[in-house]
């Protein structure tokens, strides 16, 4: 495509970021990100739940559709605390790893436009669009401002200070477990369902998912899970987050770093509580990721020639599994609002108008499927004023948020 001649900057690399680059590269933009870790993100994910409204922007943007990256499931079921079977939801979706998704955004960007170990510290506008300045390195001007720069984004700091994230009362430990490790008797019952079970403290999650190198295939793909786990806002909980050199680390903590004695009181937890067919991936896990949880609500997500997408603008907790979703459809919006020469300011408020709306519903509706771990309940039909059966938990949470759904629910909000 011809090149249009303006200059867009992408604050963050990840795949929000990434998509919005694609989508505008390919219509033509000058387009640089510029990401503020020096090393590849690829450790950053673990698994994720891929919805079919995907496919469609992945190509767009020039990676690969699901079924070459993920894989295929036809339902999800829900387990009890003793692994009794309590629902089942049929539904085909695709499961895959967060760097099967950050992978094929990142090669279809040209690697001379991605600027590595940059971080933006502040943005000043200008009369036609907006100045960069980076911790090191010479500032940058652009016409247009993506802020792809996550939970913690800069971006929306230096324009909407107000909107900060909540931490929802909980944590993920999530890991991954290669196929070939598992025993015959994981694989043949447990590895290719897309499980949920309520051991009556948080929430279990177990999925299949590419391998390492990408492969689908019998044998070499890896099983993924997630505990959400209650965990009060304190003392306990900053220390679950600091490693043996004093450091705290807020929001997520590299696998490496977290304490010894933590993997050990998880692990015995899992013992104590898990249904005993979820405990196998649990104790061969090589490594463990832990981030704590959130929900993010801007009201705003542009400011003249800066925009804000992903997760800098709202992060819905990961029941719904719509992070990377809503990410590549703000970079649609985005990337479309600005067609045709529309101008900067002009395209950006129309974009905002288009996904304010959908942002605040992913947040509410993944918020209410998470209110019973808030809570300390046992499970979701705990309190039946939140109107949740295991059939209900399984069929929303697969589905992204609809409008309908959401005013649905409001009753039941934590
Ligand atoms: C436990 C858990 C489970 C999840 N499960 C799913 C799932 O099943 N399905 C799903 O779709 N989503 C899931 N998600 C959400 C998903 O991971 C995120 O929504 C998605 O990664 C957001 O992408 P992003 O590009 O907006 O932000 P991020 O991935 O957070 O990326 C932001 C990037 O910006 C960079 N950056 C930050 N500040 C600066 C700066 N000042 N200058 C330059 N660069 C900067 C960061 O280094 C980072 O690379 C899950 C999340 C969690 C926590």
């Amino acid at each position: 495509m011809a090149g249009t001649g303006r200059r867009a900057a992408i604050v963050g690399g990840s795949v929000g970021g990434l998509f919005a680059a694609n989508l505008l590269a390919r219509r033509g933009w000058d387009v640089r990100v510029f990401e503020r870790a020096a090393g590849p993100l690829q450790s950053r994910g673990a698994g994720i739940a891929m919805h079919p409204e995907l496919d469609a922007i992945l190509t767009a943007a020039g990676a690969l559709p699901a079924e070459a990256i993920a894989v295929r499931v036809d339902g999800r079921t829900a387990f009890g605390r003793d692994g009794q079977q309590l629902a089942h939801h049929a539904r085909d979706q695709y499961l895959t790893a967060w760097s099967r998704v950050h992978q094929p955004l990142h090669a279809a960007f040209p690697p001379e436009r991605h600027h590595a170990a940059r971080e933006v510290v502040a943005i000043d506008a200008t009369d036609g669009g907006a100045v960069l300045r980076f911790r090191e390195g010479e500032p940058v001007e652009a016409d247009v401002v993506v802020g792809a720069d996550g939970v913690r984004s800069t971006v929306r700091a230096l324009f909407a200070p107000e909107a900060t994230p909540r931490y929802a009362g909980y944590v993920a430990w999530r890991g991954m477990v290669d196929e070939a490790a598992l025993s015959a008797q994981f694989r043949e019952k447990t590895f290719a369902r897309f499980a949920f079970a309520f051991p009556g403290h948080g929430q279990f999650i177990g999925y299949p998912v590419a391998g390492a190198d990408g492969s689908v295939e019998a044998d070499r793909r890896r099983y993924n899970f997630l505990w959400y786990y209650p965990m009060d806002e304190g003392p306990a909980l900053a220390d679950l987050f600091t490693d043996d050199a004093g450091r705290l680390h807020d929001g997520a903590i590299p696998p490496a770093l977290i304490r010894r004695s933590h993997l050990d009181a998880i692990q015995q937890e899992a013992r104590e509580r898990l249904p005993p067919a979820f405990l196998e991936p649990f104790e061969k896990a090589p490594q463990f990721l832990l981030q704590t949880v959130y929900d993010l609500e801007s009201t705003r997500m542009a400011f003249g020639p800066v925009a804000l997408l992903g997760d800098a603008a709202f992060v819905a907790r990961p029941h719904l599994g719509v992070g990377v979703l809503k990410a590549a459809q703000d970079a649609l919006a985005l990337a479309e609002s600005l067609d045709d020469g529309t101008p900067v300011a002009a395209g950006l408020a129309q974009y905002e108008r288009t996904r304010l709306g959908p942002g605040r519903d992913a947040v509410r509706a993944a918020r209410h499927l998470g209110a019973f771990i808030e809570r300390r309940l046992e499970a979701p039909w705990s309190d039946p004023s939140l109107g949740l059966t295991p059939e209900r938990v399984l069929e929303l949470s697969a589905s992204p948020p609809e409008r309908a759904a959401v005013e649905d629910i409001q009753g039941g909000r934590p």
